[in-house]
Protein backbone atom coordinates (compact mmCIF):
# COMPACT_ATOMS: atom_id res chain seq x y z
CA UNK A 1 0.00 0.00 0.00
CA UNK A 2 1.38 3.27 -0.70
CA UNK A 3 1.94 6.02 2.06
CA UNK A 4 -0.58 9.01 2.58
CA UNK A 5 1.90 10.94 3.94
CA UNK A 6 5.82 10.93 3.79
CA UNK A 7 7.59 13.50 5.31
CA UNK A 8 11.92 13.46 4.75
CA UNK A 9 14.27 15.18 6.78
CA UNK A 10 12.72 17.98 7.43
CA UNK A 11 13.90 21.18 8.45
CA UNK A 12 12.48 24.26 9.77
CA UNK A 13 14.47 27.23 11.44
CA UNK A 14 13.58 30.80 13.27
CA UNK A 15 16.51 32.52 13.33
CA UNK A 16 19.08 30.92 14.57
CA UNK A 17 16.83 28.16 16.39
CA UNK A 18 15.83 25.17 14.63
CA UNK A 19 12.33 24.23 15.39
CA UNK A 20 12.45 21.14 13.38
CA UNK A 21 15.59 19.25 12.72
CA UNK A 22 15.18 16.06 10.31
CA UNK A 23 12.19 14.78 11.12
CA UNK A 24 11.15 11.68 8.61
CA UNK A 25 7.67 10.08 9.52
CA UNK A 26 5.29 8.06 7.58
CA UNK A 27 1.81 7.60 7.86
CA UNK A 28 -0.50 4.94 5.86
CA UNK A 29 -3.97 5.40 4.66
CA UNK A 30 -5.98 5.32 8.17
CA UNK A 31 -3.39 4.75 10.05
CA UNK A 32 -3.60 7.09 13.24
CA UNK A 33 0.23 8.05 14.53
CA UNK A 34 1.06 10.12 17.80
CA UNK A 35 3.19 12.47 18.05
CA UNK A 36 4.72 13.36 21.51
CA UNK A 37 6.77 15.43 23.29
CA UNK A 38 7.39 18.58 25.85
CA UNK A 39 6.38 21.50 24.87
CA UNK A 40 8.96 23.41 22.83
CA UNK A 41 9.89 19.75 20.99
CA UNK A 42 8.71 20.88 17.87
CA UNK A 43 5.61 19.12 17.29
CA UNK A 44 3.32 22.22 16.39
CA UNK A 45 5.65 23.32 13.43
CA UNK A 46 5.86 19.98 12.38
CA UNK A 47 2.01 20.18 12.15
CA UNK A 48 1.84 23.28 10.42
CA UNK A 49 4.40 22.51 7.81
CA UNK A 50 2.44 19.45 6.82
CA UNK A 51 -0.73 20.79 6.17
CA UNK A 52 1.02 24.07 4.49
CA UNK A 53 0.78 26.64 6.97
CA UNK A 54 4.42 26.96 7.11
CA UNK A 55 7.02 26.19 4.82
CA UNK A 56 10.23 24.25 5.45
CA UNK A 57 13.87 25.37 5.03
CA UNK A 58 14.54 21.71 3.64
CA UNK A 59 13.19 18.08 3.50
CA UNK A 60 10.03 17.00 1.51
CA UNK A 61 6.66 16.80 2.17
CA UNK A 62 4.67 14.06 0.10
CA UNK A 63 0.56 14.00 1.42
CA UNK A 64 -1.58 11.40 -1.47
CA UNK A 65 1.22 12.09 -3.50
CA UNK A 66 1.43 15.83 -3.58
CA UNK A 67 3.30 18.66 -1.56
CA UNK A 68 1.58 21.30 0.08
CA UNK A 69 1.05 24.77 -1.16
CA UNK A 70 4.23 26.96 -1.30
CA UNK A 71 3.58 30.74 -0.32
CA UNK A 72 2.59 31.37 -3.94
CA UNK A 73 -0.44 28.49 -4.04
CA UNK A 74 -3.26 29.77 -5.85
CA UNK A 75 -6.41 29.43 -3.72
CA UNK A 76 -7.27 26.20 -5.92
CA UNK A 77 -4.31 24.31 -4.83
CA UNK A 78 -4.58 25.77 -1.05
CA UNK A 79 -8.33 24.19 -1.34
CA UNK A 80 -7.47 20.93 -2.88
CA UNK A 81 -4.64 20.34 0.24
CA UNK A 82 -7.39 21.15 2.70
CA UNK A 83 -9.13 18.33 0.99
CA UNK A 84 -6.22 16.13 2.10
CA UNK A 85 -5.45 17.59 5.66
CA UNK A 86 -7.53 19.00 7.94
CA UNK A 87 -5.85 20.82 11.03
CA UNK A 88 -7.86 20.78 14.48
CA UNK A 89 -6.00 22.82 17.12
CA UNK A 90 -6.00 22.86 20.84
CA UNK A 91 -8.28 26.44 21.20
CA UNK A 92 -11.82 25.61 18.94
CA UNK A 93 -11.92 29.48 18.63
CA UNK A 94 -8.97 29.77 16.35
CA UNK A 95 -10.61 27.44 13.52
CA UNK A 96 -14.67 28.41 14.51
CA UNK A 97 -15.55 32.17 13.72
CA UNK A 98 -17.57 33.61 17.11
CA UNK A 99 -19.99 34.97 15.16
CA UNK A 100 -21.26 32.21 13.38
CA UNK A 101 -23.58 29.29 14.19
CA UNK A 102 -22.18 25.95 14.60
CA UNK A 103 -24.49 24.21 11.88
CA UNK A 104 -23.73 27.43 9.57
CA UNK A 105 -19.73 26.86 9.74
CA UNK A 106 -20.12 23.43 8.76
CA UNK A 107 -22.73 23.77 6.21
CA UNK A 108 -20.06 26.79 5.02
CA UNK A 109 -16.77 23.69 4.86
CA UNK A 110 -19.50 21.51 2.55
CA UNK A 111 -20.85 24.48 0.22
CA UNK A 112 -17.05 24.96 -0.13
CA UNK A 113 -15.70 21.72 -0.58
CA UNK A 114 -18.43 19.24 -1.77
CA UNK A 115 -20.55 19.33 -4.59
CA UNK A 116 -23.59 19.70 -1.98
CA UNK A 117 -26.66 21.92 -1.83
CA UNK A 118 -29.83 22.52 -1.05
CA UNK A 119 -31.62 19.60 0.86
CA UNK A 120 -28.20 17.07 0.44
CA UNK A 121 -26.41 19.73 1.67
CA UNK A 122 -28.50 20.49 5.05
CA UNK A 123 -28.82 16.61 5.61
CA UNK A 124 -24.80 15.88 5.54
CA UNK A 125 -24.59 19.40 8.42
CA UNK A 126 -26.95 17.00 10.30
CA UNK A 127 -25.44 13.83 9.69
CA UNK A 128 -22.06 15.37 10.59
CA UNK A 129 -23.43 17.18 13.68
CA UNK A 130 -25.06 14.11 14.65
CA UNK A 131 -21.68 11.81 14.55
CA UNK A 132 -20.26 13.94 16.35
CA UNK A 133 -22.97 14.35 19.47
CA UNK A 134 -24.22 17.88 19.02
CA UNK A 135 -27.79 18.08 18.81
CA UNK A 136 -29.95 20.60 16.72
CA UNK A 137 -30.30 23.37 19.59
CA UNK A 138 -26.25 23.02 19.62
CA UNK A 139 -26.16 23.43 16.12
CA UNK A 140 -28.01 26.90 16.67
CA UNK A 141 -25.54 27.78 19.13
CA UNK A 142 -22.34 29.97 18.30
CA UNK A 143 -19.04 28.75 20.03
CA UNK A 144 -18.88 31.26 23.03
CA UNK A 145 -22.21 29.32 24.35
CA UNK A 146 -21.16 25.98 23.88
CA UNK A 147 -18.71 24.37 26.39
CA UNK A 148 -14.74 23.76 25.29
CA UNK A 149 -15.97 19.95 24.67
CA UNK A 150 -18.77 20.81 22.65
CA UNK A 151 -16.76 23.13 20.79
CA UNK A 152 -13.69 20.77 20.06
CA UNK A 153 -16.95 18.27 18.58
CA UNK A 154 -17.87 21.23 16.13
CA UNK A 155 -14.01 21.99 15.49
CA UNK A 156 -14.02 18.27 14.62
CA UNK A 157 -17.09 18.10 12.56
CA UNK A 158 -16.30 21.08 10.50
CA UNK A 159 -12.81 19.51 9.95
CA UNK A 160 -14.91 16.59 8.56
CA UNK A 161 -16.82 18.06 6.28
CA UNK A 162 -14.14 18.44 4.07
CA UNK A 163 -13.75 14.40 4.09
CA UNK A 164 -9.66 15.10 4.65
CA UNK A 165 -7.68 11.67 4.35
CA UNK A 166 -5.72 12.75 7.14
CA UNK A 167 -6.81 15.00 10.49
CA UNK A 168 -3.89 16.52 12.15
CA UNK A 169 -4.93 17.27 15.79
CA UNK A 170 -2.85 19.31 17.37
CA UNK A 171 -2.98 19.28 21.61
CA UNK A 172 -6.73 18.72 20.50
CA UNK A 173 -7.98 17.93 23.81
CA UNK A 174 -5.09 19.53 26.01
CA UNK A 175 -7.31 22.30 26.82
CA UNK A 176 -10.34 19.99 28.23
CA UNK A 177 -11.47 18.02 31.52
CA UNK A 178 -9.86 14.86 31.57
CA UNK A 179 -13.60 12.97 31.51
CA UNK A 180 -14.17 15.55 28.21
CA UNK A 181 -10.90 14.32 26.83
CA UNK A 182 -12.23 10.91 27.59
CA UNK A 183 -15.06 11.70 25.06
CA UNK A 184 -13.48 12.88 22.71
CA UNK A 185 -10.71 10.35 22.34
CA UNK A 186 -13.93 8.15 21.95
CA UNK A 187 -15.19 9.98 19.22
CA UNK A 188 -12.21 9.76 17.29
CA UNK A 189 -12.16 6.15 17.84
CA UNK A 190 -15.54 5.74 16.48
CA UNK A 191 -14.97 8.00 13.97
CA UNK A 192 -12.04 6.25 12.91
CA UNK A 193 -13.95 3.30 12.62
CA UNK A 194 -16.60 3.94 10.19
CA UNK A 195 -14.64 5.87 7.46
CA UNK A 196 -10.93 6.29 5.86
CA UNK A 197 -9.36 8.48 7.46
CA UNK A 198 -6.03 8.81 9.00
CA UNK A 199 -5.06 10.70 11.76
CA UNK A 200 -1.98 12.74 13.20
CA UNK A 201 -2.59 12.98 16.68
CA UNK A 202 -0.21 15.48 18.79
CA UNK A 203 0.04 15.52 22.29
CA UNK A 204 2.54 16.38 25.45
CA UNK A 205 0.29 13.39 27.34
CA UNK A 206 1.96 10.30 26.50
CA UNK A 207 -1.16 8.38 28.41
CA UNK A 208 -3.33 9.12 26.19
CA UNK A 209 -1.57 7.34 23.33
CA UNK A 210 -2.44 3.58 22.76
CA UNK A 211 -6.51 4.55 23.80
CA UNK A 212 -5.91 6.28 19.70
CA UNK A 213 -2.92 5.40 18.00
CA UNK A 214 -0.88 2.20 16.89
CA UNK A 215 1.97 3.95 16.81
CA UNK A 216 3.98 7.07 18.07
CA UNK A 217 7.11 8.93 17.40
CA UNK A 218 8.58 11.07 20.29
CA UNK A 219 9.66 14.35 19.92
CA UNK A 220 12.52 16.51 21.57
CA UNK A 221 14.56 19.60 20.24
CA UNK A 222 12.98 19.21 16.93
CA UNK A 223 13.95 15.16 16.16
CA UNK A 224 12.72 12.17 16.52
CA UNK A 225 14.64 10.43 18.99
CA UNK A 226 11.97 7.44 19.38
CA UNK A 227 9.48 5.73 17.26
CA UNK A 228 7.20 2.50 17.47
CA UNK A 229 3.94 0.59 17.84
CA UNK A 230 2.80 2.58 21.26
CA UNK A 231 2.25 -0.63 23.05
CA UNK A 232 5.71 -1.09 22.67
CA UNK A 233 6.88 2.33 23.19
CA UNK A 234 4.81 3.30 26.66
CA UNK A 235 5.86 -0.37 28.13
CA UNK A 236 9.52 -0.69 26.90
CA UNK A 237 10.76 2.62 26.23
CA UNK A 238 14.38 2.39 24.94
CA UNK A 239 15.39 6.61 24.74
CA UNK A 240 15.71 7.86 28.48
CA UNK A 241 13.86 11.07 27.61
CA UNK A 242 11.11 8.66 26.35
CA UNK A 243 11.51 6.82 29.96
CA UNK A 244 10.44 9.90 31.34
CA UNK A 245 7.85 11.38 29.59
CA UNK A 246 6.58 7.57 30.33
CA UNK A 247 7.19 7.93 34.16
CA UNK A 248 5.68 10.95 34.19
CA UNK A 249 2.07 9.69 32.85
CA UNK A 250 -0.42 9.89 35.54
CA UNK A 251 -2.86 6.73 36.09
CA UNK A 252 -5.48 7.46 33.95
CA UNK A 253 -8.57 8.93 35.57
CA UNK A 254 -11.07 8.26 32.64
CA UNK A 255 -11.78 4.68 30.93
CA UNK A 256 -11.89 4.72 27.10
CA UNK A 257 -14.12 2.50 25.50
CA UNK A 258 -11.35 0.12 24.11
CA UNK A 259 -7.76 0.63 23.18
CA UNK A 260 -6.82 1.64 19.46
CA UNK A 261 -6.54 -1.54 17.12
CA UNK A 262 -3.26 -2.60 16.53
CA UNK A 263 -2.56 -2.80 13.15
P1 LIG B 1 5.64 22.33 20.40
O1 LIG B 1 4.40 22.38 19.59
O2 LIG B 1 6.22 20.96 20.50
O3 LIG B 1 5.45 22.94 21.75
P2 LIG B 1 6.64 24.29 18.54
O4 LIG B 1 6.71 23.63 17.21
O5 LIG B 1 5.50 25.19 18.80
O6 LIG B 1 6.76 23.19 19.66
O7 LIG B 1 7.97 25.13 18.77
C1 LIG B 1 9.25 24.58 18.60
C2 LIG B 1 10.27 25.67 18.82
O8 LIG B 1 10.20 26.62 17.77
C3 LIG B 1 10.06 26.45 20.11
O9 LIG B 1 11.32 26.75 20.67
C4 LIG B 1 9.36 27.70 19.66
O10 LIG B 1 9.64 28.78 20.51
C5 LIG B 1 9.93 27.91 18.27
N1 LIG B 1 8.97 28.57 17.39
C6 LIG B 1 7.81 28.02 16.96
N2 LIG B 1 7.18 28.87 16.12
C7 LIG B 1 7.95 29.97 16.03
C8 LIG B 1 7.84 31.21 15.31
N3 LIG B 1 6.79 31.48 14.51
N4 LIG B 1 8.84 32.11 15.44
C9 LIG B 1 9.90 31.83 16.24
N5 LIG B 1 10.07 30.70 16.93
C10 LIG B 1 9.11 29.78 16.83
MG1 LIG C 1 2.46 22.90 20.14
Amino acid sequence: MKALLEVENLTKRYGDHTAVDGVSLRLMPGQALAVVGESGSGKTTTARLITGLETPDSGRISLDGAPPPGPRARPAERLAHARRAQLVFQDPATSLDRHQRIGDAVAEALALHTPLRGAALEARRDELLDQVGLDTRQARSRPRTLSGGQRQRAAIARALAVSPRLLVLDEAVAALDVSVQAQIVNLLVRIRARRPIAYLFITHDLGIVPFLCEDVVVMRHGRIVESGRSADVLTDPQHPYTRTLVDSVPRPGWKPARKADPR
